[in-house]
């Protein structure tokens, strides 16, 4: 099996559509929020009725011009909106306003690390603007299938790569270098859960060494980065069985059906020209000024892989940690405000990675809506430093001011400052050795587990306020000496 796959090479190449975060759609002024009440968000334009004109959202502009910046894109300084026609019920007016003959922006370039494999460039043909269609849901209560146009008109981005992917892991790590990009610039939220991100995958199938790309399905619609795997694997396999058959691939659109855990032909799509493509009447050709595009790219933030970069240079972080640091920009920041503020960033980044991610996953919220201050985490480091609460104190003080308060103050309200009194800690050693003597003569007999019990009793006994070394160097000469 194994040898039989390695005689064939995948070829993918990605079209994703991002939907842009402004606050209305993009050729009128509904809003384009998601989660209201069906069809509550549309107006005679969103429902396709006739004798309306779009007009162009200038956020929606901003922000789809920063996405393709920041993808390395030239930006274009004319393109034009053309109406592609298919019928669809979601599509009430029989054509949707997107870019084909000539793109927002063209030429990018990706750097991706994927799982198992070498760090290297995707390229990307061209993003360019679009509405979105509205979305078919089934009625459950009236056990039929209705439509819903608050989605109908939402700005969206689409972003066409080049076939330069081989397996799912190089396109999920594209796709979630793309996801923290445009997270980091609020051009998208990316929720892929609400379909802010969704994606059609190309895929062929060639023989190892060729250069001529087979002939490729689409796979449109997949709305997770596990639906994305799946889908590549099962179609790859079809492609390669049917080959190796003797049978031909057909071009056509295909479904990937989540359940059955394979894909479906929808409809076969021999030729581009069915979409009737022509320039949209009602829209002038979108112009930027060369002023324009510099002023945004002049207000470009540093972007994750330029933070990775720069933290492994400036702080001497190993590549793993500079990646879950810039994995949110928020939480990037936090980090970096730590450091500003004196805390040594390996320790900063260790304490962010376990305590202050741990504390996020339980409540499942995001660094952008965290109270803790760097200032706070600061200053529990800074006890620590300064031998005043040990390790397991720290967390329990981080704990207690997660969501506000002083770490200072909580500990001299809690009294958790570490006992620095040998004497109280010699005493406490000897009631110990006093109450077990079990373990005490295993531990002289050579059973070094037993010390760890010795310690753990001592600290119970303290409180969990006292300096482990502290203990383990008068529980040692204790045991050993008497
Ligand atoms: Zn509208």
């Amino acid at each position: 099996m194994e040898d039989r796959i390695a005689r064939w090479e995948t070829v993918i190449g990605l079209e994703t559509h991002v939907e842009l975060a402004t606050e209305r759609k993009l050729f009128c002024s509904c809003s384009a929020a998601f989660g209201a009440p069906a069809n509550q968000n549309c107006c005679p334009l969103c429902l396709g009725e006739p004798g309306v004109r779009p007009v162009l959202n200038e956020k929606a502009v901003e922000l789809a011009v920063r996405g393709a910046l920041a993808l390395g894109c030239r930006v274009e300084t004319v393109s034009v909106f053309d109406r592609k026609h298919y019928s669809s019920p979601d599509l009430p007016r029989g054509y949707q306003i997107t870019q084909f003959y000539r793109p927002l922006a063209r030429d990018g370039a990706v750097r991706i690390t994927p799982e198992n494999g070498q760090e290297h460039t995707v390229h990307i043909a061209q993003v360019h603007l679009e509405d979105d269609a509205g979305r078919l849901f089934h009625d459950w209560e009236h056990g039929d299938t209705r439509v819903d146009f608050n989605r109908s008109g939402v700005p969206l981005i689409e972003i066409v790569t080049r076939p330069d992917f081989r397996n799912g892991d190089e396109v999920v790590a594209y796709l979630e270098e793309l996801k923290t990009i445009l997270q980091y610039l609020g051009v998208s939220d990316c929720k892929l859960q609400e379909g802010s991100l969704r994606c059609d995958v190309n895929l062929s199938v060639r023989p190892e060494g060729s250069t001529e790309l087979g002939t490729r399905t689409e796979m449109k619609n997949l709305g997770s980065f596990r639906a994305v795997r799946r889908a590549i694997e099962y179609e790859s396999r079809r492609q390669i069985a049917l080959l190796e058959r003797g049978e031909r691939v057909v071009q056509e659109t295909r479904r990937w059906d989540e359940d059955r855990n394979e894909s479906i032909s929808m409809r076969s799509k021999e030729d581009a020209r069915d979409y009737h493509y022509f320039p949209e009447p009602d829209l002038p050709p979108l112009v930027l000024s060369e002023e324009y595009l510099l002023d945004l790219r002049a207000r470009q933030p540093e972007l994750p892989g330029e933070k990775r970069a720069r933290y492994s240079r400036e702080y001497g972080l190993p590549d793993y940690d500079a990646r879950m640091l810039t994995g949110q920009r928020a939480l990037a920041e936090f980090f970096e405000r730590t450091v500003a503020l004196g805390a040594q960033p390996k320790q900063a980044a260790n304490w962010i990675m376990g305590q202050v991610l741990r504390q996020l996953s339980q409540r499942n919220i995001g660094a952008e809506h965290m109270s803790l201050s760097p200032e706070a985490l600061v200053k529990i480091l800074a006890l620590v430093e300064e031998g005043r609460i040990n390790r397991n104190t720290a967390v329990q003080v981080f704990d207690a001011v997660f969501d506000g308060g002083d770490p200072e103050q909580y500990v001299k309200a809690n009294r958790l400052e570490q006992v620095s009194d040998t004497g109280l800690v010699e005493r406490a050693v000897e009631r110990v050795i006093r109450e077990n003597p079990g373990p005490v003569s295993d531990f002289r007999a050579g059973k070094e587990k037993s010390f760890g019990f010795l310690v753990g009793q001592t600290m119970r006994l303290l409180g969990g306020k006292a300096d482990p070394k502290t203990i383990n160097i008068i529980l040692k000469n204790k045991l050993v000496v008497e």
